[in-house]
């Protein structure tokens, strides 16, 4: 699963492949004594983990004959992601794309979707899914009518789970068993808890499915969904925080699409998030390890906290060579116009070095 060396025919060669990092700072901070993981997805070539869904829809339905490059025009309503991994795609073979994004979602992805030659329709964020005006209501309305016209559907696709199955999941296998356990470094030689945030529910399905079949069955899946969403399971988990509006975008849904599992066997527990916590552990990521991700990335590792604190993780937490991995699906640089972001990176408390510089500069 490793990138190849050789030269890449395009940029689709550069989607995936991204590395599992220690966390060890950020668990220091938090008295944990397992190893925590980060499966960093901003690196990949689109800057998400949606280009690995985007790249496998097209091709599977390139391979069934529905796509024709120079006719077909590709429709996807999407939190902004899985359109920028599909323009890449779609201007790497030649099809037309068409976006529709609710309008919550950053100027940064719609700026990146038209750049990479899409069409972006904003459409109201708290229109109802099933609503003729959100985004999913306005995607099968462009499709009725513009000839060629395709949805790929992230939300019923096989192919959005099954990409994470196929690379995702056996990518973090393969980091976690190819590193040796070390006196400094022990290591169980396993995933033991991996955990992610859902939108579609495709990432932590699909690396689910990977880890539990052909690696460790006991591995323990954790799902992170925010406050105001309702994709948690069991139900009475979604009174916390119902009907609230959140920030982070790309995780959390008003219906639970086909592609997310609610099959206790493959997300054993699930977790809610606030927006908060979420940039509180951004704010972390950046500071103590260097990580420029973006903000369901803060949900991941807050939902990971918040879990191995609780009464089932807290032994996990506390054991020595346990790998705890942590899915950061994409980077901040989808996020520098929110005024979140803004806040954190332009707010902070003064530095004493901050101080030493004005005063140096007020005397000279
Ligand atoms: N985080 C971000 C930033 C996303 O764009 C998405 C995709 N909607 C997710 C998390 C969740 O991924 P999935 O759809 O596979 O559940």
């Amino acid at each position: 699963m490793s990138r190849p060396v050789q030269i890449l025919d395009n940029a689709l060669g550069a989607v995936g492949y991204t590395p599992l990092i220690r966390l060890d700072k950020i668990a220091k901070a938090e008295g944990l004594q397992c190893n925590l993981l980060g499966k960093v997805e901003y690196m990949s070539a689109g800057g998400s983990v949606k280009d690995r869904i985007a790249k496998r829809m097209v091709e599977e339905a390139e391979k069934e004959g529905k796509l024709i490059p120079g006719q077909s025009v590709v429709i996807e309503p999407t939190s902004g992601n899985t359109g920028i991994g599909l323009a890449m795609a779609c201007a790497v073979k030649g099809y037309s794309v068409i976006i529709t994004l609710p309008n919550k979602m950053s100027l940064e992805k719609e700026a990146a979707l038209r750049a990479l030659g899409a069409e972006v329709v904003r459409t109201p964020t708290e229109a109802a899914w099933d609503s003729p005006e959100s985004h999913i209501g306005v995607a099968q309305k462009l499709q009725s009518q513009i000839p060629g016209g395709i949805i790929l559907d992230q939300y019923r696709n096989v192919n959005n789970p099954l990409a994470h199955e196929l690379t995702t999941g056996p990518e973090i296998i393969e980091s976690v068993t190819a590193t040796p356990s070390t006196p400094e470094k022990p290591s169980s030689g396993k995933v033991d808890v991996m955990i992610a945030g859902a939108g579609t529910g495709g990432t932590v399905t699909g690396i689910s499915r990977a880890i539990k079949k052909t690696h460790n069955k006991d591995c323990v899946v954790v799902g992170v969904d925010p406050k105001g969403s309702i994709l948690a399971y069991p139900d009475v988990l979604n009174a916390d925080g119902e009907g609230e509006l959140y920030i982070v975008e790309g995780i959390g849904y008003d219906f639970i699409p086909d592609v997310l599992s609610r099959d206790p066997q493959d997300i054993d527990h699930w977790v809610k998030t606030g927006d908060e916590e979420a940039f509180d552990a951004v704010r972390k990521l950046m500071r103590l390890e260097g990580l420029l991700v973006g903000g369901s990335s803060g949900s991941a590792l807050s939902g990971a906290l918040r879990w191995l604190k609780s009464k089932e993780g807290q032994k996990i937490a506390q054991t020595k060579g346990v790998n705890v991995v942590v899915l950061l699906p994409d980077g901040i640089r989808n996020y520098m116009s929110k005024p979140w972001f803004l806040k954190m990176a332009l707010e902070a408390e003064p530095s004493p070095l901050a101080e030493q510089i004005a005063g140096i500069l007020k005397d000279s």
